[in-house]
């Protein structure tokens, strides 16, 4: 049976990275953002594979217009496409994290896979993400840029929202979560990659720098078509001194639970620990 990565959290917060580094291991086929699937129509979609949608091996099973997959859930598509990508590969990928439309979804496909799930919830520092946010605050959908700090405030919500959902998951099913720090993963990537293959059962590839042509991502961070380099890696720390002390302030405050929970230092003076030792 192929086993499930779901990435949960929230956005900005390095999921795309930790798919494009599960994506080293020949076994492992990386999906995106199943779930934009179904809100985004239209057929001229270019995938990571470098191919149009109807040419996908992974995806052509499931182009679509509006009515094609009406009807159908976030969970039946996950599942769907696992079962089309069994042949191949032994863990398939999901980002499409825990934003409100998939909150509950890990739950739901808990349910259905057992022990052949896992959730690896990925966290970044809140400060980092809303700078993040700060700086790309253009709202295509209604044609204008968000101010500074509803796009502050919008972060923080969202981010407190997603990282609760996968907290309540940890809580009732811990043997099928993971928590990874974008910081450690940025400093420590292949510790925290192998850690990750070591709960699907999956030990590390002889060569992870060949392609292997398994990544098919048609949503998702525009990162997703760039090469990564592990030893090229490094922390986006640009936050800690271009974002305004009264932001990192306001963030600080409002996610001040998890931000020791996560060991993310105070509320206005960051400091994270790290939990594995940098790889260098
Ligand atoms: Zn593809």
């Amino acid at each position: 049976m192929t086993k499930l990565i779901y990435i949960g959290g929230y956005g900005r917060s390095g999921s795309t990275l930790l798919e494009y580094l599960l994506a080293t291991h020949p076994e492992v086929v990386a999906c995106g953002e199943v779930e934009r699937h179904l809100r985004r129509f239209g057929r001229r979609k270019i995938c990571t594979c470098r191919q149009r949608m109807q040419d996908c091996p992974v995806w052509s099973p499931f182009q679509h217009t509006e009515k094609d997959l009406k009807g159908w859930s976030h969970e039946q598509l996950t599942l769907a496409l696992l079962d089309h990508v069994s042949r191949d590969y032994s863990v398939m990928v999901d980002s499409s994290k825990t934003a409100w439309r998939s909150t509950f979804i890990p739950i739901r496909l808990r349910r259905k896979l057992g022990a052949d799930f896992l959730l690896v919830h990925i966290v970044r520092d809140p400060r980092g993400v809303s700078w993040s946010a700060i700086r790309t605050r253009w709202r295509p959908k209604q044609g204008r840029y968000d101010s500074a700090t509803t796009a502050t405030l919008r972060a923080a919500f969202g981010w407190n929202a997603a990282n609760l959902a996968c907290e309540l998951f940890g809580w009732r099913y811990p043997n099928n979560y993971l928590r990874v720090r974008y910081e450690d993963l940025a400093g420590a990537p292949r510790q925290v990659i192998e850690e990750i293959y070591r709960r699907v059962g999956l030990s590390s590839p002889a060569d992870s720098n060949e392609p292997h042509n398994n990544r098919h991502q048609l949503y998702g961070n525009r990162m997703r078509f760039k090469q990564v380099s592990v030893s090229d890696l490094k922390e986006d720390i640009v936050w800690k001194t271009a974002m305004p002390k009264g932001y990192r302030w306001l963030v600080g405050s409002l996610c001040w639970p998890f931000l020791s929970r996560y060991d993310y230092g105070a509320i206005g003076n960051p400091a994270p620990a790290k939990k594995w030792e940098s790889d260098a």
